[in-house]
């Protein structure tokens, strides 16, 4: 069920009980700043979710209220996990939903990271 982005942040979503080591993850990548793990649905052959470690419900929350060293964390974060994966020469591909007509989910800050394959277009039509 996508959620509204401008919701307050809820501490029992699934990312905070990840961030907080009640619920497994997969993790590929961890620092002071973000934590990548293997999505549970992957949709692509690599398909990861880098989030920040801050309580931040979406890309309009982080951008809007994040210190400029958590969204410089965050952001060089998500390019060292694509360097990490080997997947800057075939390329790849960052998506953030963000509210409803997003579609987003989880209401904690995510960056979709996909690739391993040709992603075709960018939306389906
Ligand atoms: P979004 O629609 O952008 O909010 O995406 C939420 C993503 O979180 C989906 O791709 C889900 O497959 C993924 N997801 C939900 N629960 C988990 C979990 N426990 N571990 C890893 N990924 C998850």
């Amino acid at each position: 069920m996508p959620i509204d982005a401008t919701q307050p942040y809820d501490d029992g979503n699934i990312f905070a009980r990840i961030l907080r080591g009640e619920l497994p993850s997969t993790t590929v990548y961890d620092d002071e700043h973000a934590l990548a793990f293997h999505d549970i649905t992957a949709q692509a052959p690599v398909h990861i979710l880098v989030i920040p470690k801050g309580r931040y419900v979406s890309w309009d929350d982080f951008s809007a209220r994040a210190t400029t060293e958590e969204i410089a964390g965050f952001v060089r974060a998500v390019g060292r996990v694509a360097r990490d994966l080997g997947l800057v020469a075939p390329g790849y591909r960052l998506l953030a939903n963000v509210g409803s007509h997003g579609g987003q989910e989880v209401p904690h800050l995510h960056v979709h990271l996909f690739g391993g394959r040709s992603l075709g277009p960018m939306l389906a039509r």
